[in-house]
């Protein structure tokens, strides 16, 4: 998969930086350190998935300081939220135009660069309802590992049933394995 990672984290926090100061937005500590574990990743991580990471440096931070934060900073267009799931969504810095990918059975939710995507045009109807702003797509599916892992679990013993019902960390950890190749 094509990921745009050419902006470092650290390019992206002299941008959020910058735009902080534009848009009249303080700089607390929290604020820095909610955008600087946004930055260092690139799984569009959840405001709990941040609120997790950022506690072990902040123990005193709340789930809904986190979330508030975030949607702060998507108010002020620092940071993009993809709209992946029925749930608050996956927050993500990477502002420059692109699609996402979203697996429904890992949850993981990766960047996908669709060549020719901007100049594809909406139905001229779209013009009779308004004016488009913008455009983007979340394409669902099943990701590689998770199909393997299905392969992988479809045994007549255990069936696949076995995956759905494995434990949350086990099936990560699994997940991640066959990511890096350990497991085929
Ligand atoms: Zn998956
Ligand atoms: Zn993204």
């Amino acid at each position: 998969m094509q990921t745009n990672q050419t902006e470092s984290p650290q390019d992206r926090l002299r941008t959020f930086e910058t735009r902080c100061r534009r848009e009249g937005l303080k700089l607390t500590h929290q604020r820095l350190e909610i955008f600087r574990e946004l930055v260092s990743t690139y799984d569009h991580p959840s405001a709990n998935a941040i609120y997790q990471r950022v506690q072990t440096r902040i123990p005193t931070i709340s789930l809904d300081t986190v979330y508030r934060t975030l949607l702060t900073f998507e108010d002020c267009g620092l940071v993009a939220r993809v709209p992946a799931f029925d749930d608050q969504g996956r927050f993500d810095a990477d502002l420059s135009p692109h699609q996402h990918l979203a697996c429904t059975e890992c949850k993981c939710v990766e960047d996908l660069h669709w060549e020719g995507f901007e100049d594809i045009n909406p139905p001229l109807k779209t013009k009779e309802w308004g004016d488009i702003k913008s455009k983007h797509v979340v394409l669902k599916g099943i990701c590689k590992a998770c199909l393997n892992l299905k392969t992988f679990k479809c045994d007549p013993q255990g069936g696949c049933q076995g995956f759905r019902l494995m434990n949350i960390s086990i099936r990560n950890t699994m997940i991640s394995r066959i990511k890096r190749g350990d497991v085929s």
